[in-house]
């Protein structure tokens, strides 16, 4: 049988545009659909916005801090909408780069949504049909919003970065990765900052001696973080939002943020109709090479709920490719991976954290927590935090955790040594770099006493 394409990819995201490019590089006819921007959450509404804002938001800090290195600052104002239409044009800009490389890849683009029709069929909204060899579905995932009374005042990550103003009042809901960068957002562009979240500390899932510092922190930088905490019901009024809480409180406040986490964007779709089950969250179960129950398609990303992070989506892209186009079997491999959350101050960490690896074996564990050097003239306590696990035996290192100025950026390098199966002797053989903060990567000689867990 002849197809239309020998790939039709649903989704112009991070994981979509690459394996659309990519596998159109081996010769073979690619078509892709978007039905909003091309770029997908991550250059639209996600990453990329994100950390624009958080350099936005870091300048308060800097501009107090330049005070202690000599600087006379005059007192600084911050203009939101500046900043809104100088994020929109560089979002455009890199939007337009998805589409160049598309097009220079000869992928033809549809600006459509995309339904599967059967195992080779494709629907788009213009009524247009195609068939395909291949289906790749990169469709995604979308924030989810508890059922609360009022939820519908809330606004989501799909809102915030287009507010035509910036709130003054903030409560941010979650304890998550989005929910804890948000709220430092905020927090350091002025707004007076409210974080709800419903467990015992924030981050789930981290290290635990990172939560409580990144919490500190977080606090002592003037965010009103309240545990235990969720929300019961928001009510409209004149002077704002009036939210109730689980505690009894009412929080007046001029935005409510719901970052309560994402679900799979597959509603609609066509897959249950084809006979795939679908995940609990709504997400399309895959084998390790990101293939379906329906052996014609395949799918990447979010969509996926395995690893949901950009650049783990463009390694499944490429895999699926290598696997699909190039004849090269490739299973994705997401153990190890390293990644930054953007809170302020910020973490980078890679592998696990204390209490995961003691579960697994006897450990040590290595800290160094130290006020970094321009904290000091700068008359900032905040201190740096680094830890890293080391098996006892073997002396591997199984995490590296790391809370300060630039984490993201340690987290990259230590990351490539500790995929590589480094050893605690291999980190301290390393000569240091002096004047870093890095450098406590590897000077830190005793391990800390820990409990192991038999
Ligand atoms: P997360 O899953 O990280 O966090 C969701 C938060 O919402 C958790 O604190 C969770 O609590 C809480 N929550 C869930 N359901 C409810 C509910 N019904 N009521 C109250 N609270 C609730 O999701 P995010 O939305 O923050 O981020 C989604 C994903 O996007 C992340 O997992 C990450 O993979 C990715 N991301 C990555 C970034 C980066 O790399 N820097 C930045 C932003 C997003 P609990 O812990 O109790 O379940």
């Amino acid at each position: 049988m002849s197809f239309d394409y020998d790939l039709f990819v649903i989704g112009g995201g991070s994981g979509g545009v690459r394996a659309a490019r990519m596998a159109a590089g081996t010769g073979a006819r690619v078509a892709l659909a978007e039905e909003f921007r091309m770029g997908g959450t991550c250059v639209i509404r996600g990453c990329v916005p994100k950390k624009l804002m958080v350099y936005a938001s870091s300048f308060s800090q800097a501009f107090e801090d330049a005070a202690g290195f000599g600087w006379d600052v005059p007192s600084a104002s911050f203009d939101w909408t500046k900043l809104i239409a100088a994020k929109d044009a560089e979002i455009t800009r890199l939007e337009g780069l998805y589409r160049g490389g598309l097009n220079g890849a000869d992928v033809t683009t549809y600006d459509a949504r995309a339904t599967l029709s059967d195992a080779h069929g494709v629907t788009l909204s213009t009524g247009e049909t195609f068939t395909a060899a291949h289906i790749l579905v990169a469709t995604g995932g979308r924030p989810f919003v508890p059922d609360v009374p009022g939820a519908e005042h809330a606004i989501t990550s799909n809102e915030v970065f287009d507010l035509p103003e910036m709130p003054k009042r903030v409560l941010v809901v979650g304890g998550g990765y989005i929910a804890c960068e948000f709220a430092g957002i905020f927090n350091g562009m002025g707004a007076k900052t409210h974080q709800f979240y419903r467990g015992a500390q924030i981050l789930r899932g981290f290290d635990g001696e990172v939560r409580g510092h990144v919490s500190d922190a977080m606090i002592a930088r003037g965010i009103d973080l309240h545990l235990g905490t969720d929300v019961v019901k928001i009510d409209k009024q004149a002077d704002g939002l009036h939210v109730s809480c689980t505690n009894g409180a009412v929080c007046v406040v001029d935005q409510v943020l719901y970052a309560t986490g994402r679900v799979a964007n597959t509603e609609g779709l066509g897959l249950e109709s084809l006979g795939l089950s679908l995940g609990r969250t709504g997400e399309i179960p895959v084998n390790e090479y990101s293939q379906t129950a329906i052996p014609s398609v395949y799918a990447v990303g979010d969509v996926t709920n395995r690893v949901n992070l950009t650049p783990v989506a463009i390694r499944e892209a490429m895999a699926f490719v290598d696997t699909v186009f190039r004849g090269i079997p490739t299973p994705v491999d997401h153990d190890l991976v390293p990644t930054a959350i953007f809170t302020q101050p910020e973490i980078g960490t890679v592998g696990m954290g204390e209490d995961e690896a003691a579960k697994t074996c006897d450990i040590q564990v290595y800290r160094a927590a130290f006020r970094p050097m321009a904290n000091i003239l700068a008359g900032r306590d905040e201190r740096m935090l680094m830890k890293l696990i080391v098996a006892k035996d073997s002396q591997k290192v199984l995490g590296c955790h790391i809370v300060g100025p630039a984490a993201g950026e340690m987290i990259q390098m230590a990351g490539i040594a500790i995929k590589m199966g480094a050893t605690k002797a291999d980190f301290d053989r390393t000569c240091a770099v002096h004047p870093t903060a890095a450098e406590e990567l590897v000077t830190m000689k005793n391990p800390i006493e820990v409990a192991q867990v038999a």
